[in-house]
């Protein structure tokens, strides 16, 4: 069996295209552009690519971004300012922290910092609060964009044992959340999920993997996932973007696991795709949201 390819290129096209009509109609209601502040500090060479895609997601969908550049040196202080002074400014809709931060600057701090009504990234421990509770007020890009793949291919959460390999605060536990829950406001077959969260110290891995019948690797390591340890007809979501000599690959072989997967994303245009186009949609949820509060 060959699996069928999760096409995040393509469900991103088709998302994009709905928020750019959203927007549209905000301004045509007399509202502003919702504006994304994107703060760089350094000089990371993938932090410069994920910053420049999300600014030209934003021009095509009609939403305004500003990019606050600071130096490697910066200190905890300095970005704190600067998250500070976005917070306050009205004209500011969205504000993102681009990770990771360089070794001098305290990450944590900074994120607690972001005004939790426009942490489009939905790090503040306010936002991951609401989550857990299922009621959250902005979903985390990535997990959010994995769940409109699956949702926009059919593929139900309900009652599946969801396996996810990975407990970092950006994806696997956010993720593990939403699905858990009863209803995150995407339908309750795209929730009511059993969720098994697996990470490095995680005994017998192939075994729990083998066990799920939806599998989420967001590892951080090549081609790590195996045919092995793939269900026959799962359905396998590839988080991973590894830089090899090679090229891009995501923490799936993806050859490997084609073979016994039904579904799988492919790296680069799974995932990737999606986490940008989530963070247009965080961006004008947080301008009606804003919007809301003041009239
Ligand atoms: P982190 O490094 O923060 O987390 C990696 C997780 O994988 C940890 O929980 C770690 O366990 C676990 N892990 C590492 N090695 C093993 C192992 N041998 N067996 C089992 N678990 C293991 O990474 P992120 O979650 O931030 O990112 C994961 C990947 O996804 C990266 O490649 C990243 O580039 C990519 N990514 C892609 C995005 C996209 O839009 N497509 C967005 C965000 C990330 P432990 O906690 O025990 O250390």
């Amino acid at each position: 069996m060959a699996a069928e390819v999760l096409d995040g290129k393509r469900i991103a096209k088709e998302i994009q295209s709905e928020i750019k009509q959203r927007v549209a109609r905000f301004v045509e209601g007399g509202q502003a552009a919702p504006t994304l502040a994107a703060v760089l500090v350094g000089e990371d060479p993938a932090s410069q690519v994920y910053v420049r895609n999300k600014e030209r997601a934003c021009q095509r969908a009609g939403i305004n971004s500003q990019l606050h550049r600071l130096p490697e040196q910066s200190t905890t202080k300095e970005v704190l300012d600067l998250v500070h002074g976005l917070n306050e400014d009205p004209g500011v809709n969205g504000i993102l922290v681009q990770l990771p931060l360089p070794s001098g600057v305290d990450s944590q701090v900074v994120l607690d910092a972001v005004n939790p009504l426009k942490d489009v990234d939905a790090f503040h421990p306010q936002n991951v609060g609401l989550i857990s509770q299922g009621r959250p007020q902005f979903l985390p890009c990535t997990p959010h964009g994995i769940v409109q793949m699956l949702k926009r291919y059919q593929i139900n959460t309900r009652g599946k044992h969801v396996v996810i390999v990975g407990r970092s605060d950006i994806v696997g536990k956010p993720m593990a959340l939403m699905l858990a829950n009863r209803d995150i406001g995407l339908g309750p077959d795209m929730a009511n999920a059993t969720v098994t969260i697996c990470h490095s110290q995680t005994a017998d891995l192939a075994a729990i993997t083998r066990q799920a019948d939806i599998l989420i690797a967001a590892i951080g390591q090549p081609e790590f996932i195996t045919a092995a340890m793939v269900k026959p007809g799962a359905v396998v979501v590839d988080v991973g973007i590894n830089r090899t000599d090679d090229g891009l690959v995501g923490d799936v072989h993806y050859q490997d696991v084609a073979a016994e997967a039904s579904y799988l994303t492919p790296v680069p245009g799974g995932v990737g795709p999606l986490t940008v186009t989530m963070l247009l949609e965080n961006t004008l949820a947080a301008a009606e949201i804003q919007q809301a509060a003041t009239t």
